[in-house]
């Protein structure tokens, strides 16, 4: 008669345990939700600053020096919006991280991230090395 031994079935997965304490990850998830709809009020109050999203400009030749403010207005808006939305994206990745329960873990080598940069900056999925030769 056999007996059927449970293999183990926790595949030991190279041996580590990378997690993020659980207890912590549901803050975290709550946290950067919250971060998200921030930023997300924050883009709608650009857009709604942004000059351009006036339809209803008229072009006439009057209107040429309030152009240019318009243009410069726009442009810094502009970036502003970009970087709220990179931002957002950014957080979104982290929170999908947090769903998988690989938050806390560098995307590209899956070592933990450093605590501190955490602290700092909870939305990164990188971990400070990795960062810094993205950056390049
Ligand atoms: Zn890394």
């Amino acid at each position: 008669m056999k007996i059927q031994q449970q293999k183990n079935s926790n595949k030991g997965s190279s041996g580590k345990k990378l997690r993020f304490p659980a207890d912590l990850l549901s803050p975290i998830g709550d946290f950067l939700s919250t971060q998200i709809k921030k930023l997300e009020t924050r883009k709608k109050r650009l857009e709604a600053e942004d000059p351009f999203a006036d339809d209803e400009r008229l072009n006439t030749s009057a209107a040429i020096d309030a152009e240019a403010a318009e243009q410069f207005g726009h442009v810094r808006i502009s970036a502003l919006k970009r970087d709220v939305d990179r931002k957002i994206i950014q957080i979104r990745k982290a929170l999908s991280r947090v769903r998988i329960g690989k938050y806390g873990i560098c995307e590209k080598c899956g070592r933990m991230i450093d605590t501190d940069r955490l602290t700092v900056y909870p939305e990164a999925t990188l971990c400070v090395s990795c960062e810094k030769k993205r950056e390049r």
